[in-house]
């Protein structure tokens, strides 16, 4: 275990991101997470150092979604990555509002789930595509998460929106004060921005 605890410091010394993500997998991480903590360790990720979580709730999240990770190892300290809105005025509570839509599409009640929703809420909150700015290694991942946390709502994107703007579609729809341009999507000039390509 000390071997492969050194093997992930190499690696992330060396910011090398496949060897920080495979280490995350051999410790049992499923992809999407691998990919993001990879991410976040190494400074290439938009989100938070703690993920919008507090430094317990960030010690949960590894040890419940990278049970191999090496007892009593600290979490790597923070590195900065790309800038994103949070700190912005009115910003928390839009993360407060993402947050509790998330969790109204929950399978599971459990505080595990509530953590993933927070962390995809704070996911919407970068410049770009959300599973870039999350650092996932494909936009499937995101799909992936979206899936665990809250499958009630994930499947409601039957058109393949841009999650972001679906989420912020469902805001709107529950009039949370996140307003659309038009009354249905079919009539919206900005359709292309909310159904494009994301890559
Ligand atoms: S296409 Fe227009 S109406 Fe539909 S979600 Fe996007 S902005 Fe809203």
């Amino acid at each position: 275990m000390r071997e492969s605890f050194r093997r992930f410091a190499a690696a992330r010394a060396r910011a090398d991101r496949p060897a920080v993500r495979a280490c995350l997998l051999a410790w049992g991480a499923a992809p999407p997470v691998a990919s993001l903590l990879a991410a976040l360790w190494l400074g290439r990720s938009a989100l938070p150092p703690r993920l919008g979580l507090r430094a317990w709730g960030m010690r949960a999240f590894v040890r419940e979604r990278v049970p191999g990770w090496p007892l009593g190892k600290p979490l790597p300290p923070p590195r900065h990555g790309p800038p994103c809105r949070l700190g912005d005025p009115g910003v928390a509570a839009e993360v407060a509002d993402l947050a509790r839509l998330l969790r109204s599409g929950r399978a599971a009640h459990d505080p595990a789930t509530a953590r993933l929703c927070t962390v995809l809420a704070v996911g919407c909150m970068g410049y770009g595509h959300m599973w870039k700015d999350m650092g996932l290694a494909a936009r499937a991942e995101l799909r992936t998460l979206l899936a665990e946390a809250a499958p009630r709502l994930a499947v409601r994107n039957t058109g393949d929106m841009r999650w972001k703007k679906f989420l912020y579609r469902e805001l709107c729809k529950s009039e949370a004060g996140y307003v659309c341009r038009a009354p249905s999507c079919d009539r919206c000039t900005g359709r292309a921005e909310c159904f494009g390509a994301e890559g």
